[in-house]
């Protein structure tokens, strides 16, 4: 129906300054609908990269900027303010890096929303002013509960004519839901993430090891889970001091999570404890993955300022199948615990080795605690 139509129903003038409104309120509200279904994609993403897409792709939508580069606060201090960037689509590392948020939490306390480079520039000491370099056309705050987390510098249009008054707008709205969804991910991901490490952390290991017992359980699939312990670590503190042993601890789990694969879950369950979930993985390939992180961590050389320093692994390992998981053994910590054996049994054998839970297991260990000369000849321990 016509908007000519539509007023003669209700008797009012065809007015055309009534009908020019109408226009208008409808485009108002076709604009409003859009920006409430782009926000609402805004809250299903898991990573900032995954998020900063999405964003990418609703600006790419509307007009096309020549790019898009995110800097954000890290969740950690001491680390620099890290670069999420897009451009034609795709990932892009630009040609500067922001130092510190601080001057632009100065401009941005007194203004909530985007500024022209233009703008904000004089406010901006040399420093500051690198982003120059980009050619930036708008500035854009992501602002959160505890004020600015970080900035969004958005390249002029692809077809170089200037945002409009309604683009501008879009934006400013647009992104006061992006900062909510952007802290929202990283909160999640503090929260499921070891601070020391940048592995997960033993509860979100928890409740993954639940969801995948009852995986398990319907689908009768199987799954491997590993305890490694890094060996006489306590003397290796001693040695280099226990700054050296956490800078060792950081590398350890980059080595560690580079042998698993993307879908398994690795995790610190606490000082230099770590935690793997294999999904859908055999007991038989989760010796082989173990037997590669043992190995190569023997062989890395980890090194704290110019110091060099080795260290070595004990890796237990149990298998849960959800057709015959032993019966009383369907507990999360009862899995680990029969894990947490067969570590023991690794490090009773000499340490800088891969052991493997077996029924007789926890009899064995109970016997060699009473005599502790029995162990090496015990069965319910593999290597
Ligand atoms: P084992 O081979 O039997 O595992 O000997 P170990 O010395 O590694 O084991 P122990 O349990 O005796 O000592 C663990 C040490 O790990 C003691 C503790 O100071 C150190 N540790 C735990 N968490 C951290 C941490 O976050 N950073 C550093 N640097 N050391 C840690
Ligand atoms: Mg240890
Ligand atoms: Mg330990």
């Amino acid at each position: 129906m016509s908007d000519k139509e539509y007023t003669s129903q209700y008797r009012v003038p065809a007015d055309p300054e009534i009908l020019k409104r109408l226009e208008e309120y409808r485009r108002n509200s076709e604009a409003l609908e859009r920006l409430i279904s782009d926000a609402i994609g805004l809250f299903s993403h898991r990573t900032e990269e995954a998020l900063v897409n999405y964003i990418g792709s609703v600006l790419m939508q509307s007009f096309i900027p020549s790019y898009l580069a995110v800097f954000l606060d890290s969740p950690n201090v001491r680390e620099p303010i890290r670069t999420i960037a897009y451009r034609n689509m795709q990932p892009w590392t630009p040609p500067v890096t922001i130092q510190s948020l601080e001057e632009y939490r100065a401009f941005f306390k007194l203004r909530q929303q985007s500024a022209t480079y233009r703008e904000i520039a004089e406010h901006l000491s040399n420093r500051g002013r690198d982003i120059a370099l980009l050619n930036p056309e708008l500035v854009v705050p992501m602002q959160g509960l505890n004020g600015l987390h970080g900035i969004v510098v958005i390249g002029s249009k692809v077809l170089d004519d200037d945002y409009s008054e309604a683009e501008r707008m879009f934006i400013d709205r647009f992104f006061v839901f992006a900062s909510i969804g952007l802290q929202n991910v990283m909160h999640y991901n503090r929260a499921v993430t070891d601070y020391k490490t940048d592995l997960f952390n033993h509860s979100f290991f928890d409740q993954r090891l639940h969801e995948e017992i009852a995986k398990a359980k319907r689908y009768g699939s199987q799954f491997s889970l590993f305890v490694a312990d890094l060996d006489h670590f306590k003397a290796l503190n001693d040695r280099y001091g226990h700054m050296a042993g956490d800078e060792v601890l950081v590398q350890f789990a980059r080595v560690f999570e580079r042998q698993l694969r993307e879908e398994d879950v690795v995790a610190r369950y606490g000082g230099e404890e770590f935690l793997a979930l294999l999904v859908e993985c055999s007991e038989e390939a989760a010796v082989q993955v173990a037997e590669r992180v043992r190995r190569s961590i023997a062989s890395t050389t980890f090194t704290f300022q110019d110091t060099e320093i080795s260290v070595t692994v004990s890796i237990g390992i149990t298998q849960y199948h959800g057709c015959y998981g032993p019966a009383g053994l369907d507990e999360p910590d009862a899995i680990i615990e029969r894990a947490d054996h067969a570590l023991y049994c690794a490090k009773a054998q000499g340490r800088n080795r891969v052991c493997v839970a077996r029924p007789g297991l926890l009899a064995a260990i109970d016997r060699r605690k009473r005599d502790p000369r029995r162990l090496r000849s015990e069965r319910g321990c593999e290597n």
